[in-house]
């Protein structure tokens, strides 16, 4: 039995080109095995979820694909590699982390910025960080990304670059590994191992939306985004500590008239790096009185996934937002 599962859910690392720019492509299996052939590189097993996609498209009923192929053969690997696009990775790699909890061995998504084959591809030094971290026992036993020189907490990190090959940071955690001439992980950063949750859940469609704040923002807009009638919970994304613009006192009421319908408002910073001190001025303090859950450093990725998650599970109203501003799996600082 090979140590190692690799998952492959689409993405650039196994695309190809078409008249239309990169798709999906055909025969992974032997690409591969023709990359990794001759590297001293654990051994693995690949299994492929059809159909593979562009994770530009990537909806949270992947995620129960994803947590299926994990559950069907999680007892016969020592560790698990999935193979993800770019765009939407830190999405799933949050989403997981709120799905599976706490885990027993590692998890680690990568992929690529050129595809697997093409001249100066980042694809085979990301599959081999990847394999070595998965298979290593003191591999984190959670949910990460490992791309380029780093190894990330997948609920903390961002795709920071839409060109370079460091394409993801965690810019709020310092990083559980770095691959230099040596694989240095930072064993204690870990998170405490447990046994996973593979339970499948029920998105509905719309429960969450993001929103984020800008210089013109109407508070028709805002009506608008608050009037969807599935909506349970939704990502404000502020400036700087957490300020939003006051539109004449309208955006606070409205958020309050939606937090007393039912829908959980959380508040993140649209800086790259820093945290929500909701209050620090009187135009955020103004969110506290309207009962907007200070997302403290959650990631927009995170704070989204981690809401469709707990809606999925059935949470709500107050319970909901006293979980949203709870730390669950290493997600954010608390406050
Ligand atoms: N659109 C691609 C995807 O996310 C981009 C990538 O993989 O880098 O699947």
């Amino acid at each position: 039995m090979p140590r190692l599962l690799i998952l492959h859910t689409g993405g650039t690392i196994g695309m190809l080109p078409s008249p239309r720019g990169y798709v999906p492509g055909t025969d992974f299996a032997e690409r591969l095995a023709r990359q990794l052939a001759g590297q001293a590189l654990p051994d693995y097993r690949l299994v492929e979820l059809a159909p593979l996609i562009d994770s530009a498209d990537l909806a949270p009923a992947d995620w129960n694909r994803i947590v299926a192929a994990l559950a069907e053969r999680w007892h016969d690997y020592a560790g698990v590699v999935i193979l993800h696009g770019t765009d939407t990775l830190a999405h799933t790699a949050s989403a997981l982390s709120f799905m599976l909890g706490a885990l027993d061995k590692p998890v680690v998504l990568t992929g690529a910025q050129i595809p697997l084959g093409e001249p100066r591809s980042d694809a085979p030094t990301n599959l081999a960080t990847a394999l070595q971290v998965a298979a290593d026992p003191s591999g984190p036993p959670e949910v990460c990304i490992a791309f380029h020189d780093r190894l990330l907490r997948g609920n903390r990190a961002r795709k920071v670059r839409s060109q370079g090959l460091d394409a993801f940071d965690s810019p709020d955690a310092p990083w559980l590994g770095e691959a230099g001439i040596d694989l240095a992980l930072h064993v204690p950063r870990a998170l405490p191992p447990g046994t996973p949750d593979f339970t499948p859940l029920t998105f509905a469609d719309g429960a969450v939306a993001m929103l984020p704040v800008h210089p013109g923002l109407s508070p028709a807009l805002l009506d608008a985004v608050l009037a969807a009638p599935a909506l349970r919970g939704l990502v404000l994304a502020t400036y700087g500590v957490g300020n939003p613009p006051g539109l004449a006192g309208a955006l606070v009421e409205r958020l309050g008239r939606a937090r007393q319908a039912g829908v959980v408002v959380v508040n993140v910073t649209q800086c790259h790096q820093g945290r929500v001190h909701q209050g620090a001025y009187a135009s955020g303090a103004a969110l506290n009185d309207a009962g907007v859950v200070a997302g403290q450093d959650l990631t927009p990725e995170a704070a989204i996934t981690k809401l469709q998650v707990l809606i999925a599970r059935g949470l709500a109203g107050e319970a909901l937002a006293s979980a949203m501003a709870t730390p669950r799996c290493g997600e954010m600082t608390a406050a």
